[in-house]
């Protein structure tokens, strides 16, 4: 019996392996579903809302019901998905825009796995089924203006005084940090990093966006502070201690960032694939050229590669399987992988690949911040090179 595939199967150029085969038909029925909301309510409208700067609260209801936040955690009205319908969702949302990814890790992986992971029963019970549902918004406060790749070096502080935690310091970059219900904090107390759950209007909290971003413009980055914010004793994280705490969220964020861009490097080539076939110049399609074809073959081959990688973690996190460096593998390399396919595709479309329109530029500049965020290229291959050597090589 032959083992080639029967003469006339098409060739599915956004799944060039045919991954579509083994996905589960639950698996197959969170994309079709992700994907028609994330294609109808917001793909008409993302350029408009990237070009104003705009994100729209009124969304993360809608992703409640649709089952995507906090989808791959359990118990306390959370979905209860597996690791690799989560990734699904990422790809779908962010072929669409990466703001829309960056909402659903922020709320699910980030500020809703603390709370999971890390927090008591009564925690859990005040704020995951309100933020699985949307009707809750959180964020997640490490990074600092001095801290941003080394959060070692945090300066907020949280110190016990008469029965209560009193934080002071700032926060830089954090998501949805003005829109937010609950803000996960990250302090330095005296017996080491602790969490802490900081409600929106508690006197001495403020938030302020960061408004001049040229990335992540259909998102929101704020800046917290904390001044003299007196806190119930009842206010920390009780399980999470040390670095350890923020650091097993950013790994659940991470993989999901391993499965998000590769939506958005799947749309950049879809869109390079279709405009080459329909733009003519020196009376033929561009398509038919040898060096289009070179940019629209590397694109597909480094897209699947990306695929194929995010699949494997995915199987491997559903199994219990998935290590750290693993996860930075992934982060690392689908990242840079997206921008060089993005890039590609910008260039396929001529000048009107700088449109926002054709969605390519967007994409391009939304990569720049998600290959910042959830640990640069840096810090990935340092992780990498630590664990490959067994020296640290950070500082
Ligand atoms: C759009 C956006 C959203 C974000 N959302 C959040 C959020 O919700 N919550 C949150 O807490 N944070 C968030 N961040 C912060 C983000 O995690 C940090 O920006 C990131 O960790 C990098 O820190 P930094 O910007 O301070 O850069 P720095 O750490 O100052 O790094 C600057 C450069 O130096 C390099 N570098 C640093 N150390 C080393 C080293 N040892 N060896 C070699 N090179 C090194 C870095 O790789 C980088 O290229 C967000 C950031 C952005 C841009």
């Amino acid at each position: 019996m032959s083992s080639h595939a029967p003469v006339g199967t098409p060739l599915r150029p956004l799944d060039l392996f045919n991954l579509d085969d083994d996905l589960a038909p639950e698996e197959l029925e969170v994309r079709e579903r992700v994907a028609a909301w994330a294609g109808e309510r917001v793909a008409p409208r993302i350029a408009g809302l990237f070009e104003r700067g705009e994100w729209d609260s009124s969304l993360a209801r809608e992703m409640g019901e649709l089952g995507i936040l906090g989808m791959h955690l359990e118990g306390h009205g959370c979905p209860g998905g597996s690791a690799v319908q989560y990734g699904i969702a990422c790809t779908e949302l962010e072929a669409v825009d990466s703001g829309l990814r960056t909402f659903v890790s922020v709320q699910g992986s980030l500020a809703m796995s603390a709370i999971h992971r890390w927090g008591s029963d009564e925690q859990r019970d005040r704020w995951l089924p309100e933020m699985a549902a949307g009707e809750a918004i959180g964020c997640f406060g490490l990074t600092e203006p001095s801290a941003g790749s080394d959060p070692s070096r945090m300066l907020t502080t949280a110190r016990r005084e008469g029965g209560a935690w009193v934080l002071d310091g700032a926060k830089r970059w954090i998501g949805m940090g003005s829109i937010a219900d609950v803000a996960v904090v990250w302090a330095r107390a005296e017996d080491g990093v602790r969490g802490f759950l900081v409600e929106r209007g508690t006197p001495g909290f403020t938030a302020q966006d960061i408004v001049d971003k040229l990335s992540l413009r259909a998102s929101l980055q704020s800046e917290l502070r904390f001044d003299g914010v007196r806190l119930p004793d009842d206010a920390m994280l009780p399980g999470a201690r040390g670095l350890r705490g923020p650091f097993s969220c950013l790994d659940e964020a991470r993989f999901g960032i391993v499965w998000g861009v590769t939506g958005a490097a799947r749309d950049c080539l879809e869109r390079a694939l279709r405009y080459a076939g329909e733009r003519e110049q020196f009376g033929r399609a561009i398509a038919g050229f040898q060096l289009t074809q070179s940019k629209l073959a590397e694109m597909a081959v480094a897209l699947s590669r990306a695929q194929l990688l995010a699949l494997r973690l995915g199987r491997l996190k559903d199994a219990g399987r998935l290590r750290p460096e693993q996860i930075s593998v992934g982060k690392l390399d689908n990242v840079r992988t997206a921008q060089e396919i993005a890039r590609t595709a910008r260039s396929v479309l001529g000048g009107e690949g700088v449109r926002a329109e054709h969605a390519i530029m967007r994409h391009m500049a939304n990569l720049e911040a998600v290959a910042t965020y959830e640990g640069t290229a840096e810090v990935h291959t340092l992780i990498l090179g630590a664990a490959l050597t067994g020296h640290r090589a950070f500082a």
